[in-house]
């Protein structure tokens, strides 16, 4: 029979697998557990979705280790695999996130790929010379089996198989000086390795094993004599993790059960773990990962906790237990108040979902603000991965969930370049300061090169620095903090001056007002005004908005899809009224208006670009550089 070929990748995971050190080889038993109570609780849900008559007492999954032959089976009678699925997935790995995670991190040392994220299947490689998969899919005739030893590839073909399921045959590598293969065969081994990692597998683990019993022997005085019986015996606890009391629980315990069941190669940054009884009576278990998943950002990704109803799994990811804003958080909900038939229809109208939902929400936003608080350092790596998706929060659904988010949020502040609160900010406000300043910008470093910065700092005014696309719709959206209105500094409204400067500075508006209006009118409908400024201390120019329509908003919304150019900023160009460059603007004001209106046109594209906007005409730009370098 001609061998298929392993796609180029798997070839690359098979070669690392095999190659892999000793001590990680064990994980190889728990990932063909947690592969087959995957299959099991596959068929059984579809049974139950079916309404086939059933019993969960039916489903096991076995290990027969055969010490002669030199393997090791694991068999469950689960949903079972066809001969399409045998090729799609155990030919190809392509959904495996840890291939990914090897390209990047390419000096890494394989070992902590294997041993921390589990690559599933392909870990049996690590100790077997040959591997036999025999399976019929569950709805099927005809069993199939599919045969590898390693990187040269596999076949299938045809086989007879009675029950729906899979057995996996190990056949065991020799042992060599170093690495005892020959030890996964023995019971006390195989009972250990399923104590340690599968205890909470909510199937029987079932392995027969010898056990000495009493000979019965009806003279009552004689020496008791044993025998060597074999009998079959359940292996794990079947307890799940989030059902036992929390300090029974080790932290390793919580950190592999998460890696497992959420495909993560790193430890969670948070567990939250609670039993709730009261209207609805449920357990719950969610993490909060350290990083976002690749696919976080993306349309792919899918929200939700797994929903159990007393262990047994209903619903793999049930939207309506988290509010979009907590979309990255991963876990489960386990209460027996939840029917099992119920189906997804009406799950989603249940109203005891509802309440667990709104608990659910409660609890995560309780940790969240005690890890804000007593563990300010890992708040800010998670704000990292996450404040953007709490951001979103609070500017979507018309703000409905402002209150509840505007505590948590942080942003970096002039005060110190380091994160803080709102409320923090607000504490450390001047005597008559009664508005938050913030300021818009793709990086911090490019914010504190805005002259408004400059100024504002100037005046001992503290700027928090926003860098989010989503930063000003938020801040639009929750309007005040503690009854302190936001401010953009970049907003021609920001009025920082006392009654003396404002005066000054209107007097001066006043008597060059025919010059300032003539420039304007030179720039049509680019600019909404042109007037001087006090604000500004080294440059010559700046812009400022005028209008609910920031500048940083107007580059946002250029880049959504739908944009149609009409989202436009009304910006004023604001002129420092001690720049040397008033004595160009007077001079040509007097002696050649004509060239004054390129003047212009050249101090706007200026200003426009110290904040950071694009130039719609680059080349006319250049042009007016050139010309007036030059003069
Ligand atoms: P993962 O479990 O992370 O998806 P694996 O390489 O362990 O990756 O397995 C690949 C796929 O093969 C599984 O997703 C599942 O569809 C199928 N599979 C593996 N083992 C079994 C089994 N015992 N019964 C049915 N399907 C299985």
């Amino acid at each position: 029979m001609a061998k298929k070929q392993f796609k180029a990748e798997s070839k690359k995971l098979l070669d690392m697998m095999i190659n892999s050190i000793y001590t990680h080889k064990e994980i190889f038993l728990r990932e063909l557990i947690s592969n087959a109570s995957d299959a099991l609780d596959k068929l059984y849900f579809k049974k139950m979705t079916d309404h086939t008559d059933f019993s969960k007492n039916d489903f096991y999954i076995e290990i027969k280790p055969d010490k002669e032959n030199k393997t090791i089976e694991i068999i469950d009678n689960g949903i079972g695999m066809s001969k399409d699925d045998l090729e799609n997935n155990l030919g190809v790995i392509a959904k495996s996130g840890s291939l990914d995670f090897k390209k990047e991190n390419e000096k890494a040392e394989d070992i902590d790929v294997i041993g921390q994220f589990g690559v599933g299947f392909y870990s049996a490689f690590m100790v077997a010379k040959k591997i036999t998969v025999i399976s019929k899919a569950y709805g099927y005739e005809t069993a199939f089996k599919w045969v590898s030893s390693g990187v040269d590839g596999y076949t299938i073909s045809e086989c007879e198989k009675e029950e729906c399921g899979t057995k996996i045959i190990i056949e065991i590598k020799d042992d060599t000086e170093t690495d005892k293969y020959s030890e996964f065969l023995e019971e006390y081994k195989i009972k250990s390795l399923v104590k340690k990692y599968s205890d909470y597998i909510r199937y029987p683990i079932k392995m027969e094993v010898e056990k000495q019993v009493q000979k019965e022997n009806d003279d009552k005085d004689a020496e008791p004599s044993f025998e060597t019986k074999r009998e079959i015996q359940v292996l794990n606890s079947m307890v799940p993790l989030w059902h036992k009391n929390k300090n029974e629980i080790t932290k390793e315990e919580y950190e592999q059960f998460y890696k497992d069941k959420f495909h993560d190669y790193e430890a969670p940054i948070k567990v939250i773990h609670s039993k709730t009884e009261g209207q609805v009576t449920y357990d719950s278990l969610m993490f909060i990962p350290s990083r976002p998943p690749f696919d976080f950002y993306t349309k792919d990704y899918e929200k939700g906790l797994a929903l159990y109803t007393s262990g047994v799994l209903i619903m793999e990811k049930c939207k309506d237990l988290l509010p979009d804003h907590y979309s990255f958080v991963k876990g489960l909900v386990d209460s027996a108040d939840l029917s099992l038939n119920i189906s997804r229809e009406i799950l989603q109208h249940d109203h005891q979902l509802k309440i667990i939902a709104k608990a659910i929400e409660k609890k995560i936003t309780s940790e969240l603000k005690k890890m804000l608080s007593n563990e300010r350092e890992k708040y800010e790596e998670f704000f990292k991965s996450f404040g953007v998706q709490l951001k979103f929060g609070v500017y979507n659904e018309f703000g409905v969930h402002k209150d509840t988010l505007k505590d948590l949020l942080i942003y970096i502040s002039s005060n110190d370049e380091k994160y803080t609160t709102l409320s923090e900010y607000v504490m450390r406000m001047k005597d008559k300061q009664d508005t938050i300043y913030y300021a818009c910008g793709e990086s911090v470093d490019k914010i504190k090169l805005l002259p408004q910065t400059e100024a504002v700092k100037a005046k001992g005014f503290e700027i928090l620095y926003m860098t989010d696309n989503v930063d000003e719709f938020a801040v639009q959206m929750l309007m005040e903090f503690e009854g302190k209105k936001f401010k953009n500094i970049c907003d021609g409204s920001l009025d920082l001056d006392t009654d003396e400067e404002k005066e000054q500075i209107n007097k001066k508006n006043e008597q060059e007002k025919e010059k300032l209006e003539f420039m304007k009118e030179s720039l049509g409908d680019l600019v909404k005004d042109v007037k001087y400024t006090d604000k500004l201390t080294s440059s010559a120019v700046c812009l400022s908005s005028d209008g609910y329509l920031s500048m940083e908003m107007e580059k946002i919304l250029k880049q959504m899809p739908n944009n149609n150019g009409m989202m436009k900023a009304q910006v004023v160009l604001e002129i420092n009224s001690d720049h040397s460059v008033n004595e160009k603007i007077n001079n040509l004001y007097e002696n050649d208006k004509d060239t004054l209106k390129e003047f212009a046109k050249l101090l706007y594209y200026q200003a426009r670009l110290i904040s950071g906007l694009e130039i719609d005409n680059p080349q006319e730009f250049s042009n007016l550089i050139c010309k007036f370098a030059i003069d």
